[in-house]
């Protein structure tokens, strides 16, 4: 019977670590996925002074990564 009882107990410990395992690898992936979106750089349009995601932006001189932007998704006029 004790051995029974013990089984019942190892069996919920399992249970137990198993379902903090899981919890833990979720919260992980959802910091991981706040960290990325949260790291990209803003970047100002030049002409419409919208601050918007460097990858929704363009240079306007394509050869200097470094100079002004523009909106890249709806093109901005002078
Ligand atoms: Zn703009």
């Amino acid at each position: 019977m004790a051995r029974f009882l013990l089984f019942i107990v190892l069996i919920y410990v399992f249970y137990w670590i198993c379902k903090r395992v899981v919890t833990h690898l979720a919260q992980g992936a959802s910091d991981k996925k706040s960290k990325r979106a949260s790291a990209e750089k803003i970047v100002k349009c030049t002409y419409c002074g919208t601050y918007i995601p460097e990858s929704e932006s363009k240079a306007i001189n394509s050869e200097d990564e470094n100079s002004d932007r523009i909106c890249k998704n709806q093109p901005c006029k002078k």
